[in-house]
């Protein structure tokens, strides 16, 4: 087995961990304060290829496998957790439908777009009466000549703001009960019926804007029907699964920049007459740190390559995404001790990521829904 990644995702991986660390880091404090996030910045992004990551090369984008995606999110983890957010719920489970399920038309009309930036995309599922049991979602498109009737509303939407197009899952056939889950492409920007409702007020995670998605007769082409109708809940939840891999690789960026500024402070803050460092209680800390990180890498890297060999990965995303999003939270709140006061202040990064870091047990799937889906899996 070789552990090291290969040298072109090194690469990619060194670039993006320095223009989140020297650029982005820079405009945090703008991105607090406006929660937005500086167009030039997702220019920038852009032109690193950012938002074309998971797209197939011959519609704009990078055309990362898993691994070489994860890569890049573990280095996106190292800096703002909100702008990582935007990207990544673009890149991850905004694009992953339309490549996967999409046909020649659709890919052709929205990836070059997507690639570029100038298509912001989502995932819509989540309903104000249906989070963890998604299964229950009442949205229903209803099929009229040649468009879908699209009536019901979803909320907790990441990107839905600013996104140019959503892939929105829906009830067609209410009769055959999850099996009878469609998705859809839907652009909110110029669909009539479609309207963006208050935007989310958020602990953390500035600058990622997520808001309610309100769907009143919305009239969506028939040729807007992605994959077969009828696709049914499992399929439909299948765009989730490669998200959670995401997830615990940007977990694992984040802790190692929390370590990182720990290993730091612990070396420069002097406290009875030496660094802090020199205590055995700091140090087990930093030392639970690194092993949080460190289990945490090999299972993101071992699960992306297990989606690049074409393995399914239900059960082991969820193993992934548990462990280092749990772990995340443990590194958060020992980076804040490590620090003591300053830890507190929103003068320090620490404090903004012991905020943002909560998101990542919740969305995508609860810590305990990622439990019952390896249970699920093991009793099966
Ligand atoms: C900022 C943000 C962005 C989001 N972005 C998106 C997005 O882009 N697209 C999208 O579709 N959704 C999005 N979501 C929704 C997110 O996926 C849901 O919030 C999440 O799945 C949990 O659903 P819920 O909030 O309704 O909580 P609930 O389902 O009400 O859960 C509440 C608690 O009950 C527990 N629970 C529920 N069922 C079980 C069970 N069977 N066994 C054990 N415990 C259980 C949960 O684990 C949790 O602790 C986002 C959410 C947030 C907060």
């Amino acid at each position: 087995m070789d552990f090291n990644l290969p040298e072109d995702l090194r690469d990619i991986q060194a670039t993006v961990r320095d223009f989140m660390l020297n650029v982005v880091e820079e405009r945090a404090h703008e991105i607090e304060e406006t929660n937005g996030v500086p167009p030039e910045l997702l220019r920038q992004a852009a032109e690193l290829g950012l938002f074309g990551l998971s797209i197939p090369e011959e519609y704009g984008g990078v055309g990362l496998g898993m691994l070489g995606r994860c890569a890049v999110y573990e280095a996106m983890g190292q800096g703002h957790m909100g702008f990582g957010g935007v990207i990544s719920a673009h890149a991850s489970i905004g694009t992953s439908g339309l490549v996967k399920l999409g046909n020649e038309e659709q890919k052709r009309r929205f990836l070059p777009q997507m690639a570029s930036g100038e298509c912001i995309a989502g995932f819509a599922i989540t309903e104000p009466s249906s989070g963890s049991d998604a299964a229950n979602i009442r949205t229903k498109a209803e099929k009229r000549g040649d468009v879908y009737v699209l009536n019901g509303t979803k909320h907790y939407i990441s990107n839905a703001p600013i996104a140019g197009l959503l892939t929105v899952i829906a009830i067609t056939d209410p009769g055959k009960g999850t099996r009878g889950m469609s998705a859809f492409l839907v652009e909110p920007q110029s669909t009539p019926g479609v309207s963006i409702g208050k935007i989310d007020e958020k602990m953390g995670q500035k600058g990622a804007l997520s808001s309610e998605v309100i769907f009143q007769d919305a009239e969506i082409p028939a040729e807007n029907l992605l994959g077969p109708e009828n696709l049914g809940y499992r399929e439909a939840l299948g765009i989730l699964t490669n998200g959670r891999v995401g997830i615990a690789a940007r977990s694992t960026g984040a802790m190692q920049r929390l370590l990182d500024l720990s290993v730091d402070h612990a070396k420069t803050r002097e406290q009875f007459g030496q660094p802090i460092a020199e205590f055995q209680a700091v140090q087990f800390m930093l030392a639970e740190m690194e092993v949080a990180i460190q289990t945490s890498r090999v299972l993101w890297q071992k699960v992306a390559w297990m989606v690049d060999q074409g393995q399914d990965v239900r059960r082991m995303a969820s193993v992934a995404k548990y462990h280092a999003t749990e772990m995340l939270s443990q590194v958060a709140d020992k980076a804040v001790q490590v620090a003591g006061g300053m830890g507190y202040m929103k003068e320090s990064p620490i404090e903004r990521y012991y905020r943002d870091q909560r998101l990542l047990r919740i969305y995508e799937g609860t810590s305990e829904i990622q439990k019952v889906i390896i249970a699920r899996s093991l009793l099966a």
